[in-house]
């Protein structure tokens, strides 16, 4: 399994960041989950042909995590790929519908599946030989993290939140949690993550994630990228990966 990070960025602009979007390697088919403003533009970067995308978990419906399917969807119809399926929290059903009064043109010309989950749902998403569970995060609008099960590898997606049990519950005993880290250390935040916050988490759940990979990160975050490594480390004996956009992880 090919872990790719088209986006690690957040709803602010910064420089070599865009917003959030993984696409996952499963069997040689990619599975894209969010596809926030920038994602689309860094598909030539990372080698991945658009095309091949026809499946897309959403874990919420903030911008920064959906504002390029519409765009990706054009992009794909005007490829002559036309089928999409895409599973996100409830609401999700809502979003397509009001998108398609103000751009018909563009949904009548695609056919779209949308599949809304709840915390606790277990699925195989169509064509693809791998398992998803999902749990209920902590934000300011119904989001769901991911476990994606498959034969060499399984890791967990959190999504926006706050450090929450519900997410490191699922995480247990996989070989990733990737998970978000928008703010420095000591940042009075909620429905957020920061290095203390999810430090405190952990502590009850060491040695029981392979690794952990931080993403999602705001500018504030810039320059105290290393600190938050060291101070996960004082909790947790998993390796601590700091996301690029563009980096790769093999499971
Ligand atoms: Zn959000
Ligand atoms: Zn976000």
């Amino acid at each position: 399994m090919e872990i790719t990070f088209l986006g690690t960025g957040v709803a602010i602009p910064q420089k070599g960041r865009v917003q959030s979007g993984v696409v996952v390697r499963l069997e040689e088919k990619p599975l894209l989950i969010d596809c926030g403003s920038g994602v689309l533009s860094r598909f030539p970067d990372a080698g991945i042909l658009h095309t091949n995308i026809d499946t897309v978990l959403l874990s919420h419906l903030h911008f920064d995590h959906v504002a390029d399917l519409i765009p990706l969807l054009k992009a794909n119809w005007l490829r002559g790929k036309t089928d999409m399926r895409v599973y996100g929290p409830e609401g999700t059903g809502d979003l397509f519908s009001t998108v398609n009064r103000a751009y018909a043109y563009i949904l009548e010309g695609v056919d779209v599946d949308v599949v809304e989950l709840s915390p606790g749902k277990e699925f195989t998403p169509e064509g693809f030989d791998c398992e998803i569970s999902c749990a209920a995060a902590v934000h300011s609008v119904p989001t769901l993290a991911y476990r994606v099960t498959a034969e060499d590898g399984e890791f967990v997606y959190s999504g926006d939140t706050e450090p929450c049990t519900d997410v490191m519950d699922l995480a247990i005993e996989t070989d990733l949690l990737i998970h978000e880290c928008s703010f420095p250390a000591g940042t009075k935040v909620t429905n957020h993550t920061t290095p203390s916050t999810l430090a405190e988490m952990l502590e009850d759940y060491n040695r029981e994630i392979g690794s952990i990979c931080l993403t999602h990160f705001y500018p504030e975050m810039k320059g105290h990228e290393r600190e938050a490594v060291h101070r996960l480390k004082n909790y947790v004996k998993a390796d601590i990966i700091l996301a690029e956009d563009l980096m790769r992880l093999e499971l």
